[in-house]
């Protein structure tokens, strides 16, 4: 049948239990609960999506015709930044992964050394023998996988609470603050939940508050590693091309420096 995949492409998981892993990211192009156009997004069972999963013109992006071709594309891609094979690591998202992810591509995928990673929205069930499942529940769609190993609920959301999964059987419960204006409300509300409901986590979406940008390069990530802080000392030893993206990209470093900030306000770290 084929696999058509937005974008192929290595980084640190921003989010979740595997928070600060290198990992090659493919993103599977297409969902179930919106189409992707802007024009549809009032209709869509999910409202707030920011990601692109529309095409194939990603960086490693394109159509594979078979699971193989796909999985060597996946290890060209950690090769090209790992000299080890061991510990690859793929993270196969979308979109949503599961209309296209099948049993032959997780089998390619494990030939190649990969342990796989899956992040979905929980309305398809999976193929067997993936290696951990992280599920994400929307309002409004029908949660057919109900076990797995991180159950990740964007918070808040009108039509589910966390006391509707946290029976479930997952290892780990997260809560990720939905991200947009009311971003500092939406943390404090989901740091006020996990202090006070324990096994809920607080799964803040580190690429983002870092610049690890979603088809960042592990050169894009070694340079936010030493984008400085915002008030700190910028006369640093570290490589130059740190002090390059905060300077002068500017969209960027706003973005970036503004989410650290108003996170770092919502958690009480500093004052406004
Ligand atoms: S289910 Fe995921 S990929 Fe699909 S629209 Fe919602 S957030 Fe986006």
């Amino acid at each position: 049948m084929g696999y058509a995949v937005k974008e192929i492409y290595f980084t640190l998981q921003g989010e979740g239990a595997h928070s600060g892993r290198p990992a090659v990211f493919c993103r599977f192009t297409g969902c179930n609960l919106w189409s992707g156009r802007h024009r549809d997004r009032s209709k869509a069972v999910c409202p707030f999506c920011d990601t692109d999963f529309v095409g194939t013109d990603g960086p490693g992006g394109g159509r594979f015709d078979t699971a193989e071709q796909l999985a060597q594309a996946v290890a060209a891609v950690w090769s090209r930044h790992v000299r080890t094979d061991t510990q690859r690591f793929v993270v196969c998202t979308g979109g949503e992964p599961l209309l296209q992810l099948d049993q032959p591509a997780v089998r390619a995928l494990h030939d190649h050394g990969f342990t796989v990673a899956v992040e979905t929205n929980g309305t398809i069930l999976p193929p067997e023998d993936i290696d951990w499942i992280c599920v994400s529940p929307k309002a409004h769609a029908d949660l057919v996988v109900r076990r797995g190993d991180e159950l990740k609920l964007v918070y808040p959301q009108a039509g589910v609470s966390p006391e509707d999964f946290v029976d479930l059987p997952f290892q780990h419960f997260f809560l990720q603050p939905l991200d947009g204006t009311d971003l500092a409300e939406n943390l404090r509300g989901a740091i006020r939940y996990c202090l006070r409901h324990p096994p809920w986590r607080l799964s803040i979406q580190m690429h983002k508050m870092l610049g690890f940008h979603e088809n960042a390069t592990i050169t894009d990530a070694y340079r936010v590693a030493f984008v400085p802080w915002p008030g700190s000392n910028q006369d640093h030893d570290y490589d130059p091309s740190g002090r390059y993206l905060y300077q002068t990209q500017d969209a960027n470093a706003a973005c970036n420096i503004d989410a650290v900030q108003r996170t770092q306000v919502a958690a009480g770290i500093t004052s406004p």
